[in-house]
């Protein structure tokens, strides 16, 4: 079996905080919920448990890095650092920002996403985010739920 298609162990871990430390971003790691990036501290969440696969995971970590390289030369400035600053914006006026642009901001970070990874390692294959009806679905009901419009 190659060995992205194999499930992470403990040593993955070590080898992303090592590979992040470059971009200057820490990381920590959930076993429920989702992955998650917030660049304006540099930090990403990523979500390990052991059924994940090694390419799951990887394919995790780019699309996290490049929400704060995004958020670092503000590519979706409204998006990477707006949005996910409470207060910051109305609800209302966030929710409908969102509604309009969220779906593409995620789907440019996950190309480009995808485009790094293939640097770094062009023998993993990328798992997309965002390209399916279904991650669509999902993504609309978080907005949904943590942006109510009323
Ligand atoms: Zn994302």
């Amino acid at each position: 079996m190659e060995f992205y298609n194999k499930k992470v162990t403990e040593t993955v871990k070590k080898d992303i905080r090592e590979f992040l430390k470059q971009f200057d971003i820490r990381v920590t790691f959930c076993k429920r919920g989702w992955s998650c990036a917030d660049g304006k501290n540099s930090k990403v969440r990523i979500l390990f448990f052991k059924d994940r696969t090694v390419k799951g995971v990887w394919s995790d970590v780019f699309h996290e890095l490049m929400h704060v390289i995004c958020y670092r030369t503000e590519k979706y400035k409204n998006y990477h650092h707006g949005i996910f600053v409470r207060g910051k914006y109305s609800s209302k006026k966030t929710g409908k920002y969102i509604r309009k642009m969220g779906i593409r901001a995620e789907i440019y970070v996950d190309k480009k996403a995808q485009e790094l990874m293939k640097i770094y390692f062009p023998d993993i294959p990328y798992i997309t985010s965002y390209r399916t009806k279904e991650d669509r679905d999902w993504y609309r009901k978080w907005v949904e739920r943590s942006y109510p419009l009323k």
